[in-house]
């Protein structure tokens, strides 16, 4: 856990969040600013500042985020129409909490290229 990284305070549950699902590995909550009108944050728990700091070690971990986010487009019934799977990294990319996340996205048509 990282001092003042509110993910890690939410996968610590000492800041609320709409939570989805949780495993050993992750955690799943609702955006509370969605962007469509299924938009979850798949937040690994353990601290990786951005993807840029990942290593061989969290190859299984990425692996698990994706799967994980299949699973629950399906279970929410947005699969088959579609979705996007989106990690924003560093200030140009649109990353604003320091602490990996993936944000998943469905339930409209989702334009491209994004903004
Ligand atoms: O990719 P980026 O770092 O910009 O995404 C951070 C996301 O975290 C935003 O979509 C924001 O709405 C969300 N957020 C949240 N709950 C918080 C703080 C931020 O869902 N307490």
């Amino acid at each position: 856990m990282s001092n003042n990284c509110i993910f890690c305070k939410i996968v610590a549950g000492e800041i609320p969040a709409r939570l989805v699902y949780q495993d050993q590995h992750l955690v799943v909550i609702e955006d509370i600013n969605p962007q469509a009108p299924y938009h979850y944050l798949l937040v690994p728990r353990k601290h990786i500042r951005t993807t840029l700091d990942l290593t061989t070690a969290d190859n299984d971990l990425i692996g698990h985020v994706f799967q994980t986010a299949g699973k629950i487009a399906h279970e929410m019934g947005f699969a088959e129409d579609g979705f996007r799977i989106v990690n924003n990294c560093n200030e140009a990319g649109g990353q604003t909490v320091w602490h990996i996340h993936f944000h998943l996205l469905g339930g409209r048509d989702l334009t491209w290229p994004p903004g």
